[in-house]
Parts: structure tokens; sequence; C-alpha cells
């Protein structure tokens, strides 16, 4: 079996416990590897590792064109080993292997965009309102950066974090998730064939609380970037209170996609299927509240069955399967005691509603859909995150956004509409960081990516998110002959 060891300031290291976790392929529900488990000390050594390569010369010196490059170059690597690495996060997190290449494949977009970006973080001389005065603005690396990782994506995450903050010129520690941390650990040793300076890429593997507290705890790191639940998104943003640190979080949703009348019904059943089901349900931005208008409800969700009813489940590495294994045992629990809720609540199941059997490791979900459900049941309200449908009816638009609003996430929204004006009202009116029009679950390293409410703080992708790594330092500078009149009085 694999042993991997962490990866700080350029070298692959044991942990300071001595200690390893099996982590485990979900499909057949076996160890594959093992990890080594993180902890406060191991934290330490990163962080000062992170902490004096941003301070030495070959970082503080390098152009930022440089430092650019190097981030195209190591695009160019993980474009390499594309395929090497999907294979690993399909072993760890049991989602498809078609899901997997293809973030991988697109990965490398994200090094080549925002290497791009390095050398063009401009400051402004600001045409200041005091004559004797020549004053800029700068932008520099908000300092050493911690990033958690969720399971499900592991090395997008990397890539929506990591590529931005090494673009403002920050080193970052990656923590990934304890449940899939192999690919990024691979992807360290990328970092150093592409060039990168020892200590400005370092991943500590272990538990969110141990290695992940410790990093949002540790008194030199400046900035945390996190993706995952609310609660621990909550957790993290108290703790990091307490030593100021920046903050960006990427939590859950129970996002919104919402069916008109007047909609190309193929396209939205599409929209619908993939909202839900994809990834077996365990995305932040399922579209796992189905809202149809009352007028085509029914005609809708026979529909919807008889399509999802054709989905195969089965080995996530099979390219003719549709819906693989749940990730971890906890959540394949917590996925079948929501349809528990679910039903003890009065929504009636019209599609799957348990376990799949028959398949090894066993920790497979039938596709469930559930109809009669009302906007405040705990379905309609609570991320499941599995492949569990709620359908919900509505009668006009004010009743759509009224029922899309009404939880406490706000991640995305799906609307199907040929009507442009209404498209554009929905999309004014739904508070959700994203809204797709026409289409669901699309995302690129250009457009900025985030939540409103619960679903969390800040924004991932675009230029924007450069600004996440930056502080603006204004710098004033007189250029008057002599002392000033009054030393008293404020300039
Ligand atoms: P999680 O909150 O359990 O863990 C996420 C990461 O935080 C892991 O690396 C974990 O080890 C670490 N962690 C746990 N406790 C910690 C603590 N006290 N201090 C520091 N770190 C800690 O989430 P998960 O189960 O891995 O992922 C599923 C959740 O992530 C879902 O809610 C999903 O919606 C959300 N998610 C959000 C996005 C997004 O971009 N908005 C994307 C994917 C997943």
């Amino acid at each position: 079996m694999k042993k991997y060891q962490l990866f700080i300031d350029g070298e692959f290291v044991d942990p300071a416990s001595g200690q390893w976790i099996d982590t485990v392929d979900p499909y057949r529900g076996e160890a594959w590897a093992q990890i080594p488990r993180g902890n406060a000390q191991d934290v330490d050594r990163a962080v000062a590792a992170a902490a004096r390569a941003m301070r030495q010369s070959t970082w503080t010196d390098m152009t930022a064109t440089a430092r650019g490059k190097l981030m195209r170059r190591l695009g160019d690597l993980v474009a390499r080993e594309a395929e090497r690495l999907a294979d690993i996060e399909v072993r760890d997190n049991g989602k498809l292997k078609q899901e997997m290449l293809g973030q991988l494949r697109y990965h490398s977009e994200w090094w080549w965009y925002y290497g791009g970006l390095a050398d063009k973080l401009e400051g402004a001389v600001t045409p200041i309102d005091k004559p004797e005065i020549f004053a800029f603005t700068r932008h520099e690396p908000v300092g050493v950066v911690g990033a958690m990782t969720a399971w499900n994506s592991p090395l997008l995450f990397v890539a929506f974090k990591c590529a931005p903050a090494i673009a403002a010129g920050c080193a970052v520690v990656v923590k990934p998730s304890e449940f899939a941390s192999a690919s990024t650990l691979e992807f360290a040793a990328l970092t150093r064939e592409a060039g990168f300076p020892p200590g400005i890429f370092n991943v500590v593997a272990g538990y969110g609380t141990e290695a992940g507290s410790a990093l949002v705890e540790h008194p030199d790191v400046a900035k945390i970037t996190f993706t995952g639940s609310d609660t621990t998104g909550a957790k993290i943003y108290a703790t990091a209170a307490k030593t100021m640190k920046r903050v960006s979080l990427e939590l859950g949703g129970k996002s919104p996609n919402i069916v008109f009348d007047d909609c190309d019904l193929d396209a939205a059943v599409a929209g619908a299927i993939s909202g839900i089901f994809a990834a077996t349900g365990q995305t932040c931005i399922a579209g796992s509240r189905l809202l149809v208008q009352n007028s085509i409800r029914e005609a809708f969700t026979k529909r919807l069955i008889e399509t999802a009813k054709m989905a195969r489940i089965g080995d996530p590495m099979d390219p003719a399967t549709n819906i693989g294994p749940v990730t971890t045992p906890a959540q394949y629990q917590k996925v079948l005691d929501y349809i528990e809720i679910a039903n003890s609540e009065g929504a009636r199941c019209v599609l799957g509603g348990g376990p799949a059997s028959g398949l090894p490791g066993g920790q497979f979900v039938e596709p469930t859909i559930f109809v009669d459900v009302a906007p405040k049941m705990r379905i309609a309200q609570e991320e499941v995150f599995g492949p569990v449908l709620s359908v919900l009816g509505f009668e006009d638009e004010a009743e759509a956004v009224a029922i899309g609003n009404d939880v406490i996430y706000g991640l995305a929204a799906g609307v199907w509409t040929r009507d442009i004006g209404r498209a554009l009202r929905m999309s004014k009116a739904l508070k959700a960081g994203t809204v797709w029009v026409n289409t669901y679950r699309a995302i690129s390293y250009m457009m900025p990516f985030g939540g409103m409410k619960y679903s969390g703080l800040g924004r991932e992708n675009g230029i924007e998110a450069i600004r996440e790594f930056l502080e603006t330092k204004s710098v004033w500078v007189s250029t008057a002959v002599g002392a000033p009149a009054n030393p008293f009085v404020m300039r």
C-alpha cells in the first residue's frame, strides 16, 4: 500500500506524530493508501517554511513575470499528469472518472490564467487634493495563506485557492480533506518539478480538528481560504477572528433549480438531472430543490422520473456509470437519515428512497425523488449532499423567488425559461452568488464563484479572486521643501 508523506519546505517528510491514516476507496470499501497524520508541530514547520520563503530573495527578488512563468510551467505539468491525478481522485473520493478527468484537464487553466495575471497587479497614482504630495497605491501579498479543501473536488479547490494566492505573491500551506489527500500530495511533487522555491507550496495532511485547526490558530498565518461545510466554516471564522486573519469561506448550499412552463423541456429535464444526480449529489452547487411551475409540474416530474430511472449505478471508473458511491460511511448514513426525515415529514417518495444493493463497498444510494415537499420541511431547507431531490411547486415568478430565497444558503440557482425579461428579473431577485439561465453546473476560472448568506464569504475565480490575497498599501511622498508650518495639526 502506498504510504504518503507531508510536503514541507520543498521536501517530502514524515509527520511528527509518526502516524498515518488509511485512505479508503469508496467503491470497494477498502483502504488503498495511507496519508500522514499531520499535527500542530507539522503545521508549525510548514508555516515557518512558508514565512521564510516569502522573505527570501529567491521570492522577493523574483519578478512577477518570472513568477507567472513558474505558474504556467506548473499548469503544463498538471496537463501532462491529468489522467494519473484523476485516477487517484476517483480512488479517493469515488466520483466518476469522467467528472474527475474533466476537472483535471481543466485544472491547468487556473495556473495559466493567474500566471498571466501575476504581473498585472497595478496600483494607482491618486491625483490627491494636497499639492505637495505624490500619492500612490501598491498591492502586496497578504502573507502566509492556510488553505483547507473538501473531499469532493480536491485538486480543483487547490487551483481555486492556490493559483490566485501564489500569483499575488503569497506562500501557501494546504490542509486537504482527510478523506481525499492523495492527489494534493502527488500535486506537490509537480510544484517542485516546476521550480517553485522551497516553502512556497506546502501540504500538511491530517484531521481537520488537529492539522486544520492548528493552521487556523497559527499567529503567522495571515489568511484562511476554506471550502467545506457551513458548520466548520463558522468555527473557522470565529477562531480566525482571534488573530485577525482574513477569511474566505466557500460553504454549502441548497440551490433552487427553477423551471417555468415556457422552457425548453428537454434541456430543463437534463439540467434538473445534472443538478442533483451528477457527482452523486455530492456537490456544493447541487440543485437539490427543483421548483416547477404548477401548470407543468406533474408532466415534468413524470419525465424526470423516467430519465432518472435510466441512470446506471456502479463503478466510477466505468465510462457507462452515471452514479457512483457516496464517499464516506458517515455521509452515506447522513443521506439515508435525510430520506427517513423526508418520509416522516410527509414528503412522497416517487423514485428510489434507499440503498442500492448488489454493489461492492455498500455505500450506494438510489437516485431519489420526493414530491409533495413543502418549503419549510427539513428536506427542503437542509443540505443533504447526496442524490436526493425535492420537487416543489409554484404559481408565478413572485412565488418562485419567495421559495427560492427562503433558505439560509445562497450559493447558486438555475432558471429555465425562454423569456429573456423573466430570466433577467429572476437573476436579479435570487439571492445567490451564481445564477445559471438555461444551463446548470457550469464553472470557469474566469468567472467569480462564491456564496451569499450561509454559503460563504468572498469570491474565488476571475480577476476578483486575487484581491482576496492582497493588501493595498497607500504611499504618501511629500515633495514640499522645509518643515510643516504647524506640526500639531493633521495635514
Ligand atoms: P468539512 O467542513 O467537514 O471539511 C472541510 C475541510 O475542513 C477538511 O479539510 C477538514 O479536514 C477541515 N476541517 C474540519 N474541521 C476543521 C476545523 N475545526 N478547523 C479547521 N479545518 C477543519 O466539509 P467536507 O465534508 O469535506 O465537504 C462537504 C461540504 O463542503 C459540504 O457542505 C459542501 O457543500 C461544501 N462544499 C462547498 C463548496 C463551495 O465551493 N462552496 C465546494 C465543495 C464543497
